[in-house]
């Protein structure tokens, strides 16, 4: 018998109306596949006592390595529904990272679609410690493998009637792994109650933010679901019945063609991705179907000449801001008080900010005293954060988890000021910041104002290592538009007259590049471009 008036924070008991108030609403894979909610709870039953059949037991842990397609979903709710551990597999890592993550993580289970399979059986002696694979391809054909034992997907789906138990809120539900731009990639668990209180606040978050997200807002989101649960977004778009429509491997092409098709109105995404859709050769044709859509963009700083031009198009782009240790939503850009009452200019500028905290975040910009540092705009300090939802620590690594909680709080590692009026700009990564001299450069600050110049299409700002400074930055730009050098310091030098950036700021090198290399989650690769420049 269960306490009287205890209740379970679980994923279970969240989305206990959702099949019934929603059952119309749909789910849909590319131009492939459609189902009801109602048809997606039944299969995520089947999936349950289907893995159950084959040994799945509560506490393992069952990976899952594909792109984000209808059947992802369905193991998202499935597996730690049924008490076992989701691991959403990097699938952009190498393949060392890959068996890495799934030996570390302790993976039991594995549920793969074919295309992936080869890389899985040219060291297949290594997966030893896999007790069973569950296989499919996009079209739920036969599929042979040398991976045993196996099972084909369709089949397991078919098991029904599971019991959901109504797990303690403190039991693991999910594991990834962070991108490991510096050494072994860590791993970050999060529980059910974790995961409950996120969908609750970015729920909350969204609706009111400049955005405005509803009910007949039809989601497609463009964070990989390997990505920190793609931003917690499949189970937050089903706690609100929105369509969610899934878009399998990122193309252009048939983004486009979903925007058009689906009438989507809401997505989230890293800043390249947007710039990878705005640069589509043919995107005139899809301008009308452009107005009215809806961006969060995380993962990295939103420029500010990307935000105009998504805005020429009628699209509203805002910032949001999170890590992989804090599932990963701290911040959005909300209107609070002193915004709703600005111009649209000033509205347009704080909303493309790293925002402010949602409900439930404790978010502190302090110094190494951890004391905090004053909301002038130019301070800067580290963001530490405190909240419900946050990793406990790094899984089976004691010194790290140590260092990420110093004092109470988790530390980012990212280096902010704060505004008088409590919006919060990051202006670099501790591990990325560029010193000159003794002083600090904010890499961007940089970026920003570099984005605003016509013709620069993508922009990354380094330091390079220098004998009297210790450090200059040097500017790596890709164009698309013919621009020269000398165009980029006059362009500078303007901001430099009105005071938004300082003269000794400015770059000592620009380097034109076709493209800016890129982490296996979409971001500027500093290290990689640390690494053209020696
Ligand atoms: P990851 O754990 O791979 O998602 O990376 C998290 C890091 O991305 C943060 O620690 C920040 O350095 C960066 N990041 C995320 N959101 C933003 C943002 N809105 N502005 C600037 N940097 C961001």
């Amino acid at each position: 018998m269960p306490e009287k008036n205890s209740f379970n924070l679980n994923l279970r008991n969240l989305f206990i109306n959702t099949a019934k108030n929603f059952s119309d609403t749909e789910i849909v894979y590319r131009n492939k596949r459609r189902m009801t909610y109602s048809k997606f709870f039944q299969r995520v039953n089947g999936l349950a006592a289907g893995l159950k059949s084959i040994g799945v037991k509560e506490g393992d842990t069952v990976a899952v390595i594909d792109w984000d397609t209808d059947k992802y979903m369905e193991a998202y709710y499935a597996v730690p529904m049924m008490g076992a551990i989701l691991h959403t597999v990097n699938i952009r890592y190498p393949p060392e990272l890959i068996y890495y993550s799934m030996n570390h993580a302790e993976d039991k289970y594995v549920i793969v679609r074919d295309e992936f399979l080869p890389i899985l059986e040219k060291n297949k002696q290594m997966f030893d410690f896999i007790k069973g694979w569950i296989v499919y391809n996009d079209d739920n054909g036969t599929v042979s493998t040398q991976m045993a034992p196996n099972y084909h997907y369709e089949d397991i789906v078919k098991n029904e009637k599971f019991e959901f138990p109504d797990l303690d809120e403190n039991t693991t539900a999910t594991i990834f792994y962070t991108s490991g731009t510096t050494g072994f990639p860590k791993g970050v668990t999060f529980t059910q109650r974790n995961l409950v209180m996120h969908t609750l606040a970015l729920a909350n978050g969204v609706q009111f933010s400049p955005i405005n997200v509803g009910r007949s807002d039809n989601f497609m989101i463009l964070v990989p679901m390997f990505h920190v649960h793609s931003w917690g977004i499949p189970y937050m778009g089903l706690l609100n019945g929105n369509k969610y429509v899934l878009p399998g491997r990122y193309e252009v092409g048939t983004i486009l063609e979903l925007l058009k098709n689906e009438n989507i109105k809401f997505s989230a995404m890293v800043p390249s991705i947007l710039y990878m859709v705005l640069s589509a050769p043919n995107l005139e044709e899809y301008r009308e179907y452009l107005k009215g859509w809806r961006i969060i963009i995380g993962g990295a700083a939103l420029p500010k000449g990307l935000a105009m031009k998504a805005r020429s198009l009628g699209i509203t782009a805002i910032g949001a801001y999170g890590l992989s240790e804090t599932a990963p939503l701290l911040t959005i850009a909300m209107y609070n008080d002193s915004i709703s009452r600005a111009d649209d200019e000033t509205k347009f500028n704080f909303s493309i900010t790293t925002g402010i905290p949602v409900p439930m975040v404790n978010l502190k910009v302090v110094d190494q005293n951890m004391v905090d540092v004053p909301a002038d705009a130019k301070t800067v300090g580290e963001i530490v954060v405190r909240s419900p939802w946050l990793t406990k620590g790094y899984f089976k690594d004691p010194q790290k988890t140590e260092e990420l909680w110093k004092g109470g709080w988790l530390h980012t590692g990212d280096l902010a000021v704060i505004h008088p009026n409590g919006y919060i700009s990051i202006v670099d990564r501790e591990k990325d910041a560029v010193k000159s001299g003794g002083e600090f450069i904010p890499s961007l600050v940089l970026e920003n104002a570099l984005s605003e110049m016509k013709g620069v299409g993508e922009v990354a700002v380094i330091g390079k290592p220098h004998e009297k400074w210790g450090e200059r930055p040097v500017a790596f730009i890709v164009k698309n538009e013919p621009i020269k050098e000398s165009d980029v310091y006059e362009h500078l030098n303007k901001y430099v007259d009105v005071g938004r950036i300082q003269k000794w700021w400015v770059p000592d090198e620009i380097y034109f590049i076709d493209s800016i290399p890129k982490t296996s989650t979409g971001k500027s690769d500093k290290k990689e471009l640390r690494k053209m420049l020696k």
